[in-house]
């Protein structure tokens, strides 16, 4: 049995923050050569993606678009203030499922894993769940 990770990140702006160091890391030590790997986020106005490595201006632009497609409108009735972000959230999901094989995950060439941030700044953290299989 393979235990959780949990890996604490800082934000201080709605951004995606590169993870994919961590969650190869949690799946070297796992030792699990073949398997899934589930990265996990608890929070609910921020996300898990996997989207393009190459040009940082793609991240940018992905949340300049959903900043967009979901501004915080003045009809949002929920008390914090922050329904935007937690229509990001769900939109862009909690958690992203790798194929690891030969101790690595398989990644696209421009792919990386991404914390996506909705309401910062805060100290957040996700987890890694490595099954074998
Ligand atoms: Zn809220």
């Amino acid at each position: 049995m393979t235990k959780v990770y949990t890996f604490d990140l800082k934000t201080d702006e709605q951004a995606f923050y590169n993870i994919t160091a961590q969650v190869k890391q949690a799946i070297s030590d796992s030792g699990v050569k073949e398997g899934i790997c589930l990265v996990y986020c608890p929070h609910t106005t921020a996300a898990i993606t996997i989207n393009e490595n190459a040009d940082e201006y793609v991240a940018k632009d992905v949340i300049f678009a959903m900043k967009k497609v979901f501004p915080r409108f003045p009809e949002f009735r929920h008390d914090e203030g922050n329904s935007d972000g937690h229509v990001k959230c769900s939109v862009l999901g909690a958690s992203e499922t790798l194929i690891v094989t030969d101790g690595k995950p398989i990644l696209g060439r421009w792919q990386d894993v991404y914390f996506a941030e909705f309401d910062p700044p805060r100290s957040r953290n996700f987890f890694v769940k490595v099954i074998e299989g």
